[in-house]
């Protein structure tokens, strides 16, 4: 299976409705989501009456999910399942663990294990169906029929009114809400997805900004030295002033919501979660690392919980298909479907911030060619929605696409904990490329080294050679190992020589041989003269058993998409804005990153944009 199959096979089972044979529609229970949760669920499913009652009791049980096991007491009163209270899992932050809520929720509105399975988490939803299936087992109920319970859904179309609608909850779709709201416009959000944040959600939630107009100007400056800027991909410089420029007031307004962060001496905004969860990773392998919360997510909820308490609605699982457009072409609203009917929202402006395109093999290689073979870590949802509804319109696509720089994974679907500072593997190890050869230091920056692998090496992947020292500090080692087999996407391997393991690797035995040699000798000197790594990562490869695992490159996505002015508005073939119709976010990046991403600037082009798109916004439809 070649790397677009298993990434269509990924966004299929990702995206697809994994209930068995029946459908509901799960609401968020996070504060912002219970707050909204009226608005989510306008047409509220309707669940069939069933016949077999269970006996009464607290039931625990335990299934596998997506970082270990997931255990949970299942109460049962009155023959019905009354409560589902989690005792312990350790699910991705965020997305994980809203998934466990929203099917414990469905499952008791329900009373089916029929229920739906929540998009973009789906390991962590069979987890609890396998659980609660047990427990309904316990307390003496036919499983077989609790999965085939019918849950029909009241299906009912509605039309919203509003001043200014958000496509996309993640960081750009946000920060447009927050201001427009605070210009006091009328504002709804719609989020595909059954939680928000996108791809904001798997970051550090850290951006680099300035919070005084005094230090704007050096801001600007650093934006533009970290990025490598070519004749290809030069920088939008009176784009990136006008983002850089609101950065003092953007801060306020995540000071105003709520939101837990501070400024380092380096001028990056850090969210707190994201420093707790550097201190809890050690670190070290942040990339595989639990944590409990990452900031981004801390981020991105604190922005929604802080829209619900101001009343705006978000609705969840509801998916923008169409903009609504009048006589003269001015986009007038958008038409959203979920599985509980069609919504027209009429507004008066729309906000685009629907995330990049990267899980859209069609517009990747249209706009960003290079990135077609690469996996990717940004959201599932992803698919360039947002790009295509604008062109319909008659939005232009920036000539100019890219993907971002990510971090290694030896497995793609495995979605990264933190905004991977480092690497997914201990320091020490020897990175070699698809010849057998160590283009570069294994401890180098992980945008740097993904630059080569993603840019300028011949492969999207790299191996990482250990030896049983080295081993011991490879997290889910022995996971990888048994999940290796012909075909299998996770490819890590244990043998006794190099040779053998090079064999593995498909690599040259002489070349990998002679690499780990002189890698030794150099471990033994003290000094990598090859690629600078530091001394306290240089540790000889010379006692077996040895190990490899193959890690592939993940891109944080692409970046370009549609282009947008200064205001945020999207505009046609002539330059000229599109009434009503605004963009915020890597939706319409292009211009903000030089040839690679260089980190800590998207989530900044989110926020600078987003408070700019929904404060133009919220004065069109005012006027
Ligand atoms: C692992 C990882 C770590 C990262 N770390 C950092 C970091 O530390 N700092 C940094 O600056 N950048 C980081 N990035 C990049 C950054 O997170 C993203 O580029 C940024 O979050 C994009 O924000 P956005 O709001 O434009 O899109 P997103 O956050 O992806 O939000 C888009 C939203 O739109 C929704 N959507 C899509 N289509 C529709 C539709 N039709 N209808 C309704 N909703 C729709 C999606 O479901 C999604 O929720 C990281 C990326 C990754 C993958």
């Amino acid at each position: 299976m070649n790397k677009s199959m298993l990434r269509t096979v990924a966004v299929m089972s990702a995206l697809s409705i994994t209930g068995c044979g029946a459908s509901s529609v799960p609401v968020a229970t996070t504060a912002a989501a219970e707050a909204s949760s009226e608005a989510a669920t306008t047409a509220a499913a309707e669940t069939v009456e069933s016949t077999g009652s269970l006996t009464d009791g607290t039931y625990t049980a335990s299934a596998k999910g997506m970082d270990g096991d997931i255990t949970a007491e299942v109460v049962v009163k009155d023959g019905k399942i009354a409560e589902i209270n989690y005792t312990e899992q350790d699910e991705t932050a965020g997305v994980g663990d809203k998934a466990l809520k929203l099917m414990a929720k469905a499952i008791i509105e329900h009373q089916s294990l029929g229920v739906d399975a929540i998009s973009g988490a789906t390991v962590s939803s069979s987890a609890v169906r396998m659980l609660v299936s047990d427990a309904v087992e316990q307390a003496g109920g036919d499983v077989s029929e609790w999965k085939n319970r019918e849950v029909k859904l009241e299906v009912k179309d509605e039309t919203i009114d509003c001043d200014v609608v958000v496509v996309g909850a993640g960081i750009a779709g946000l920060a447009a809400a927050q201001k427009a709201m605070r210009e006091g416009a009328d504002v709804v959000v719609v989020e595909k997805l059954a939680f928000g944040g996108g791809t904001s959600i798997f970051s550090s939630g850290s951006f680099i900004a300035a919070d005084t107009a005094e230090g704007v100007p050096e801001l600007v400056e650093k934006w533009v030295k970290r990025n490598k800027i070519t004749e290809r991909n030069p920088l939008d410089m009176d784009k990136i002033n006008t983002a850089c420029a609101v950065s003092p007031d953007v801060l306020q307004l995540l000071t105003d919501a709520k939101v837990d962060y501070k400024l380092n001496e380096e001028g990056t905004m850090v969210p707190a979660a994201s420093e707790q969860a550097k201190k809890n990773a050690e670190n070290i392998q942040l990339a595989t690392a639990k944590v409990k919360v990452k900031g981004g997510q801390a981020l991105v909820n604190q922005l929604e919980d802080n829209l619900a308490e101001n009343g705006v609605p978000i609705y969840f699982n509801t998916k923008a298909t169409k903009l609504i457009t009048d006589a003269d072409n001015h986009v007038t609203g958008v038409v959203c479907e979920s599985k509980t009917g069609t919504k027209t929202i009429n507004a008066k402006a729309v906000v685009l911030a629907c995330g990049d395109y990267a899980w859209n093999d069609e517009l990747t290689g249209e706009l960003a060619p290079d990135a077609l073979h690469n996996f990717t870590s940004t959201a599932v949802s992803n698919t360039g929605d947002g790009i295509n509804m604008a062109v319909e319109v008659g939005a232009v696509k920036s000539a100019f696409g890219e993907s971002m720089s990510g971090c290694f994974a030896p497995d793609p679907y495995d979605m990264p904990v933190v905004g991977q500072p480092n690497n997914s593997y201990p320091f020490e190890c020897l990175l070699l490329d698809n010849k057998g050869n160590r283009p570069v230091s294994e401890a180098l920056g992980v945008h740097d080294q993904m630059i080569y692998f993603i840019n300028e090496g011949e492969a999207d992947y790299g191996w990482v050679v250990m030896d049983q020292e080295i081993a011991d500090k490879f997290l889910k080692l022995d996971e990888y190992l048994e999940r290796t087999s012909e075909g299998s996407v996770i490819q890590a391997y244990k043998e006794d020589s190099i040779e053998a393991l090079a064999k593995d690797m498909n690599l040259d035995p002489a070349t990998v041989q002679a690499t780990v040699d002189q890698y030794n000798k150099m471990c033994e000197a003290g000094e990598d003269t090859d690629n600078g790594k530091d001394a306290q990562y240089l540790s000889a490869i010379d006692a077996g058993p040895f190990y490899a695992v193959k890690e592939y490159d993940l891109t944080r996505g692409n970046y370009g998409g549609i282009e947008t002015n200064l205001a945020g508005e999207v505009t046609d073939k002539d330059g000229n804005a599109i009434p009503g119709l605004y963009a915020a976010g890597i939706i319409s990046s292009a211009g903000f990153f030089g040839d690679y991403y260089p980190g800590r600037e998207a989530l900044g082009v989110g926020a600078y944009m987003g408070f700019i798109s929904g404060e133009n916004a919220a004065k069109y439809a005012a006027k």
